[in-house]
């Protein structure tokens, strides 16, 4: 019996997470939590029986014990609860799937409690990989992605050797403006935005995969993720999806993972890492798909594109700022305060004005957060 730790419960992934959880009788959810979304984590305490769950929106906690009093569960909240179900001694792995920065210290705490980590939550790498890492290595756990490019990436390194590693290729949809300029663009709304042709994921990530900031993240999650430099990550546009990334080794052999896009396959590649599991998903059929195709990303209508790799290469707290007012930014994109070109223009700004620290601890990594949403909110 494998019991696991599933931080962001009710979202994309939590929700895909625990589909595998309740196909496979040999995974247990030790514990649960979820960001203020009750009635759905109550119905998931009911049916997975977790020993606690954290509810992290205070106001909410009463309500939840109150509605779950006739069964035997721990209610927790907060930052200090979301940290409680990370480090829980029944759990083996923590999948951690909340959006956003705020995963950094229940990672943390999870790996210095010795938990294996299942990683969806790129922001947590983007920011704090140069701690979490070193971190893993030293605890002896592991990181095992869960974001589909890099357990694409993370499958195709297994039998082969890291220091003949040449080249890493992220490959990206190029989201539902791929082929447009920025004049096109300057209207574009919310709804249009949140259209993904090819996955169906968080708002948060699929305005980022519309900016093609997700990409950005990506690449420096890779770098943390595999140890290699920015000049070894390449990104190419492959519309279809089916490619989710290669590797290209030093004689020029590239392995692939492909698939028709399906999250549940890298969950549960990291769940049962290293075996593989039957997974009923559509299964690709060539003939049908035809043809896919190969594209550059647009750097200069996707700006926060671009502004990742700026931010990787400066590294330090840069990163961080990078991250944080791309969150903030979406986040006013989502309520309608700001145009869609507006989002890497603010993250360009607090960058510009950030002054970056060299190796930042926990603390100095939240405080360059505050910053970043203090520049946001200025500019606007
Ligand atoms: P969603 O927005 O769908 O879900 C986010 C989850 O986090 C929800 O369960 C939410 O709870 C919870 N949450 C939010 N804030 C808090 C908090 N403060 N404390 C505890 N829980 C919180 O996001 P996704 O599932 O799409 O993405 C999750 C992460 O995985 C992101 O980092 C994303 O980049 C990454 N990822 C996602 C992919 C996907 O296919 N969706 C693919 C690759 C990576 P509530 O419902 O109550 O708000
Ligand atoms: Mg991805």
């Amino acid at each position: 019996m494998k019991y696991i730790s599933i931080l962001g419960s009710t979202g994309s992934i939590g929700t895909q997470a625990l589909e595998i959880v309740r196909e496979n009788r040999d995974l247990k959810v030790a514990a649960l939590a979820a960001g203020s979304n009750t009635e759905l984590l109550e119905r998931q305490i009911r049916e997975f029986r977790p020993e606690l769950v954290c509810i992290f929106d205070e106001s909410k906690a009463a309500g939840l014990r109150l509605a779950v009093k006739d069964l035997d569960v721990k209610v927790v909240s907060g930052m200090e609860g979301l940290i409680e179900a990370a480090v829980i001694p029944k759990a083996e792995m923590v999948l951690t799937a909340v959006v956003g920065m705020i995963g950094i210290r229940p990672t943390i705490a999870a790996i210095q409690a010795g938990k294996d980590i299942a990683l969806a939550n790129k922001e947590t790498l983007v920011t704090a990989g140069h701690i979490i890492l070193p971190l893993a290595e030293e605890r002896q756990v592991r990181i095992l992605p869960v974001d589909s490019e890099h357990s694409a990436i993370f499958q195709s390194l297994q039998g082969n050797k890291r220091e003949q590693v040449e080249k890493i290729i992220l490959t990206a949809s190029g989201g539902p403006f791929r082929g447009r300029k920025r004049e096109d663009l300057k209207d574009v709304t919310v709804q249009e935005a949140l259209n993904h042709p090819n996955w169906s994921m968080g708002k948060k990530i699929t305005i980022d995969s519309a900016t093609l900031v997700n990409k950005g993240l990506e690449v420096i999650e890779a770098r943390w993720l595999f140890d290699v430099d920015f000049d070894k990550i390449d990104v190419v546009v492959q519309p279809q999806s089916l490619i989710h990334s290669m590797v290209q080794y030093v004689d020029g052999g590239i392995m692939a993972q492909l698939g028709t896009p399906d999250m549940k396959l890298p969950i549960q590649y990291a769940f049962y890492f290293p075996d593989r599991k039957t997974l009923n998903t559509e299964r690709v059929d060539f003939a049908k798909l035809g043809s896919i195709s190969f594209e550059t990303p647009d750097g200069d209508t996707f700006r926060g594109f671009r502004l990742a790799y700026q931010a990787g290469r400066a590294g330090g707290s840069m990163p961080t700022v990078f991250n944080a007012a791309n969150e903030r930014a979406v986040s006013e994109f989502l309520k309608g305060n700001i145009r869609f070109l507006e989002i890497a223009e603010l993250i360009e700004y607090a960058m510009q004005k950030h002054k970056k620290v060299e190796n930042p601890d926990l603390n100095e990594i939240l405080k360059a957060e505050q910053e970043a949403y203090e520049s946001v909110r200025e500019r606007m």
